[in-house]
């Protein structure tokens, strides 16, 4: 068995056995792990409560033929303000989950990495709970995934005035003429396009209103049309 060290962010976690868990983790440096820690449910437990989401962790792990296995965990930064705070944590589980869903075993993704940690970072240091971060997170990783909204024209004829509609599954914003999908107003259109268009930080700041609800309700279902529409190429593409 061969030793290496990396680092990561637990996503999810589940019981083995008697006193084992498996911890899925997404890694700096080998994209999402499944690992074994074992003896972590005991009460005097080495690892204690690091290995929960959404710590983040350095470890030393086995490599195993099927898992893996953590020999030693480290915390880097364990979120206090994040675990302190039932709405920041529910905000910190909608974005390891959806890194779950997109992040695949065995291949490194260390721009998804770097996203998931300044996110929980964001996360845990603001002094305001920013109605939009999750939103935020969720346009930010559509587009490291290749499929960004189309903010700038209609998704049918490109037309640039007159949006008054997007639609999730075509993942953009539609004319007048074109329109379906749920309502988009002038003002989360352009939140939408703060975000993406390289002010998110400025976009955190938007307090709540009806363009955060919209943008966040957007993203939501755009994420989920994504998410859906990968797993049917893979079972296309599996003969399934
Ligand atoms: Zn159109």
């Amino acid at each position: 068995m061969s030793l290496y060290r990396d680092e990561g962010v637990v996503l999810r976690t589940h019981k083995l056995g008697e006193a084992d868990r498996i911890i899925v983790l997404m890694t700096a440096g080998r994209g999402k792990v499944r690992a074994v820690a074992k003896g972590v449910r005991k009460t005097k437990s080495r690892f204690g409560g690091r290995l929960e989401p959404p710590g983040h962790v350095a470890m030393l792990l086995y490599e195993g033929r099927n898992l893996d296995t953590i020999n030693q965990a480290e915390s880097i930064d364990q979120y206090r303000p994040i675990r302190d705070d039932l709405d920041r944590m529910t905000d910190a589980l909608a974005l390891v989950e959806a890194v779950d869903q997109v992040a695949q075993e065995g291949e490194p993704n260390a721009p998804l990495y770097r996203m998931l940690t300044a996110a929980l970072r964001t996360l845990s240091d603001a002094p305001q709970r920013s109605p939009v971060l999750v939103a935020g997170f969720y346009w930010k990783l559509l587009a490291l995934e290749g499929v960004a909204p189309v903010l700038d024209g209609c998704v049918r004829c490109g037309r640039d005035v007159d949006l008054v509609s997007f639609d999730a599954v075509e993942g953009g914003v539609l004319c007048r003429e074109h329109r379906h999908g749920p309502a988009l107003d002038s003002d989360s259109l352009a939140l939408m396009r703060r975000i993406l268009g390289g002010q998110l930080a400025a976009a955190l700041q938007e307090p709540a209103g009806p363009a955060t609800s919209t943008v966040s309700s957007l993203a939501t279902s755009t994420l989920e049309a994504h998410l859906e529409r990968r797993l049917r190429t893979v079972h296309i593409m599996g003969g399934g």
